[in-house]
């Protein structure tokens, strides 16, 4: 039975310890927004934050990070957001007062607290924000897709850390969300060719859909030939991995070209580790970059992108479930069957 002041959540206690509960409303400081949350993705961490396999630093947390909604209440000392306001939040949160977060790091500081992760998240009716870490949103931008907004952010730093430019050639290891976001923000930027590389089928169809220039299946064809018959022989420029799978860590050492860049993208497994020769990377010269989450600038970037409609989102949209449904969501991701990409939760349906 909820009663006042409670909500529903769905909240993590331990590892694929996931439960629906009616847990309490969250009472907002002087400088906090209360947003009810309509939509939140189902992020590809999501399901290993669940199992364990991607390390948090504490439970019981309301997961979610990926959320759109509307403001229902503003602390005393709120300035720049009104209740009504359709917003995401940058997740990130810094100290503010570290080395990293004074030049520009934050994702590296050592107090970083993100939104989902390591304080309450979005699955849930209500999350509370500081004031700090929001944006309003134009109204033309429909809060289903703002709840893509996030993982937008961090495709633009991927890119970004990989300089492609116009004419780069530029290896995608993996079709997921993340991979046909990474796909669109680097055809954006004039990449081509873009190869992407993905086992499952309608990955590949779906980035043929989306631009990519050419789609391997690896799994019946080398991809290591592919790129160098498009290349003169020479390898990518550009190598992102995409998908935290230590393989295509692998691959994307053999597909980049001698001085190419390879962009670390994909979370992978905590303790997983691959063999890299360092003097491979020495005589090659190649550029080893990582993106973590995205920052500061990408999330204006981001919205820019959403509103004048420089993004397809709709094609990575598969499902809407209701908050209640958030466990066959994380089975849905898993099992290609679904055919799932971007799984949106709602507590409103
Ligand atoms: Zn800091």
């Amino acid at each position: 039975m909820k009663e006042e002041g409670e909500l529903r959540a769905a909240v993590l206690h331990g590892p694929g310890d996931l439960r629906l509960e009616e847990v309490e409303k969250p009472i907002i400081g002087g400088g906090e927004v209360l947003i009810k949350v309509k939509f939140c993705g189902i992020c590809g961490t999501d399901p290993h934050i669940y199992t364990g396999e991607f390390p948090i630093p504490r439970v019981p947390i309301i997961p979610g990070h990926e959320f759109a909604g509307e403001v229902v209440e503003i602390g005393r000392e709120v300035a720049t957001v009104r209740e009504g306001a359709h917003v995401i939040a940058d997740i990130n949160m810094g100290c503010g007062k570290c080395y990293f977060c004074r030049t520009n790091q934050k994702l590296l500081c050592p107090e970083l607290k993100q939104i989902g992760v390591h304080v309450n998240g979005a699955f849930a009716e209500y999350v509370k924000v500081p004031e700090s870490q929001i944006y309003s949103l134009p109204d033309a931008v429909k809060l289903e897709h703002a709840s893509m907004i996030e993982p937008l952010a961090c495709a633009i730093s991927g890119v970004e850390k990989s300089e492609v430019k116009p004419g780069s050639s530029m290896v995608i290891l993996g079709g997921g969300p993340m991979g046909l976001l990474l796909l669109q923000i680097a055809k954006l930027r004039g990449a081509s060719p873009v190869i992407l590389s993905e086992v499952v089928d309608y990955r590949r169809e779906k980035a043929k859909e989306l631009g990519a220039d050419i789609v391997v299946n690896p799994k019946e064809d080398d991809l290591y030939k592919v790129v160098r018959e498009v290349t003169d022989g020479r390898g990518a420029d550009v190598a992102i991995e995409a998908i935290g799978n230590l393989t295509t860590y692998k691959q994307a050492f053999t597909v980049v070209r001698k001085g190419g860049c390879i962009v670390a993208f994909g979370a992978a497994p905590a303790d997983g580790t691959i063999d890299v020769s360092p003097f491979e990377i020495y005589s090659r010269e190649l550029t080893i970059r990582a993106s973590y989450a995205g920052t500061y600038h990408t999330w204006p970037e981001a919205i820019s992108l959403l509103l004048w409609d420089m993004v397809r989102l709709d094609p990575l949209i598969t499902h809407k479930l209701p908050l209640e449904s958030i466990h066959k969501g994380y089975e849905m991701i898993k099992e290609k069957k679904h055919k799932a990409l971007k799984i949106l939760v709602s507590p409103e349906l």
